[in-house]
C-alpha cells in the first residue's frame, strides 16, 4: 500500500508550508501530517524509519525559513487535541508538544504560578520553545523544565528526567524526533502581581522587536558576549535590503520581508550579512533561524 492511502486521515500531499511558518515564504513539503493520537505519530514515525523517508517537525513555524524548492519527505505537526492538552497539578505544568507556548503560559499566570512569565511573547509551540530552549528576559523555558516525553525516530517513547536534560543558549540535549509532553515546576505567586510582570516584560519587547512584520524573529545567535544586533548595526547593515526582504532598521537582527519577498531573498541577504560582518568585524554569525 501506498504511503498516502495507509496514512490518509491525517496526511497531505504536497502541502504549501508558507502559510505554516511565520516567514510565510517557501514551497511545499512532499507531506504534511497532523496525527491526531500519539499510537498514530509512532506508526508514521516507525514507518518513515522503515522507507528511509526524512521526517521534521514543525511547530509554529516561528524559527524556520523554507527554500522555495519546498521540503523532501514527511512534516509532522502537533496539531490535534491530545497534543495541546495543558494539565495543572499543585504547582507543576504539564503541556503537550504542539500546545502554543503563550497558552502554557497564561494558564500558569492564571493559576498563580510564576516561573514561565518572562518567556511572554515568544510565538510558536511548547515543543518549538523547549527544542531551542527559548528565551527572553534573562529566563529560558530549560530552567523550569521538570521532565519531558519524547519520541525517538524509531517511534519509541523515552522519559527524559531532569538529570537527563541539558540546556544551554538556543540549545537543549532534546534531540529526539518528537518532544511530544513536559512537565515545568513553578512556584505559587499572585496572580495580580504575575500578570504585571508579564505585561512589563511584553511592552518592552514590542518596543524592541517589529512584531507586525513577517520575520522570524533573531536570525542570528549573539556570540559569546557579543550582541548580534549590535553587530549587524555596526556593521552599518540596517536597512540592507535583496529582493523584497529587509535588516529592519527596528531591530537588526531581525530580517522582515515584504510583500513579494522570496524566500531566496532572505537567504541571500542572511548570507550577506554573514559575510559584512565577518570582513568588517571578524565576527562569524551563526544562524538561529533553521533553513528548511
Ligand atoms: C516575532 C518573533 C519573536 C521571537 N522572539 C523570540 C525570543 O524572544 N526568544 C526566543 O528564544 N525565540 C524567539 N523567537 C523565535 C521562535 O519563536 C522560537 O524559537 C520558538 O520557540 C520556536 O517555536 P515553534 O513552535 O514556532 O518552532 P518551529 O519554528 O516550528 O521549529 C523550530 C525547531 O523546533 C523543532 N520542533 C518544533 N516542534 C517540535 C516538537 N514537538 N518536537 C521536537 N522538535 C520540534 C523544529 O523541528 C525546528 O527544529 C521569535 C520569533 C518571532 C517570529
Amino acid at each position: 500500500m501506498s504511503f498516502l492511502t495507509d496514512f490518509k486521515t491525517f496526511l497531505r500531499a504536497d502541502e504549501p508550508l508558507a502559510p505554516h511558518t511565520w516567514f510565510g515564504l517557501g514551497g511545499s513539503a512532499e507531506y504534511l501530517a497532523e496525527p491526531e493520537t500519539v499510537d498514530q505519530l509512532a506508526a508514521l514515525v516507525r514507518r518513515c524509519k522503515e522507507d528511509q523517508m526524512p521526517v521534521r517537525m514543525l511547530g509554529g513555524g516561528s524559527n524556520i525559513l523554507v527554500r522555495d524548492e519546498g521540503v523532501p519527505g514527511v512534516v509532522i505537526k502537533l496539531s490535534g487535541d491530545e497534543f495541546s492538552k495543558i494539565v495543572v497539578s499543585e504547582s507543576q505544568v504539564t503541556a503537550g508538544g504542539g500546545a502554543k507556548l503563550g497558552h502554557v503560559i497564561s494558564t500558569a499566570i492564571r493559576e498563580g504560578l510564576a516561573g514561565l512569565e518572562t518567556l511572554v511573547g515568544i510565538p510558536g509551540t511548547m515543543g518549538g520553545a523547549l527544542h531551542g530552549n527559548a528565551g527572553s528576559h534573562g529566563g529560558d523555558v530549560g530552567q523550569r523544565t521538570a521532565k519531558a516525553t519524547v519520541m525517538t525516530r524509531s517511534g519509541e517513547l523515552v522519559e527524559r528526567t531532569r538529570e537527563e536534560m541539558v540546556f544551554a543558549y538556543r540549545q537543549s540535549s532534546l534531540d529526539e524526533l518528537v518532544i511530544v509532553e513536559a512537565q515545568f515546576d513553578l512556584e505559587s505567586d499572585d496572580p495580580v502581581a504575575l500578570t504585571k510582570r508579564m505585561q512589563k516584560h511584553w511592552i518592552v519587547k514590542k518596543a524592541s522587536q517589529p512584531m507586525s512584520h513577517q520575520s522570524a524573529g533573531c536570525v542570528f545567535k549573539n556570540p559569546r558576549g557579543m550582541s548580534a544586533a549590535m553587530l549587524i548595526e555596526q556593521a552599518g547593515l540596517k536597512g540592507t535590503q535583496i529582493g523584497q526582504a529587509m535588516v529592519s532598521d527596528r531591530h537588526a537582527n531581525f530580517i522582515i520581508a515584504d510583500e513579494g519577498a522570496s524566500s531566496d531573498d532572505v537567504r541571500r541577504l542572511i548570507e550577506l550579512v554573514q559575510s559584512r560582518v565577518q570582513e568588517r568585524l571578524g565576527v562569524e554569525l551563526e544562524t538561529e533561524i533553521e533553513i528548511w
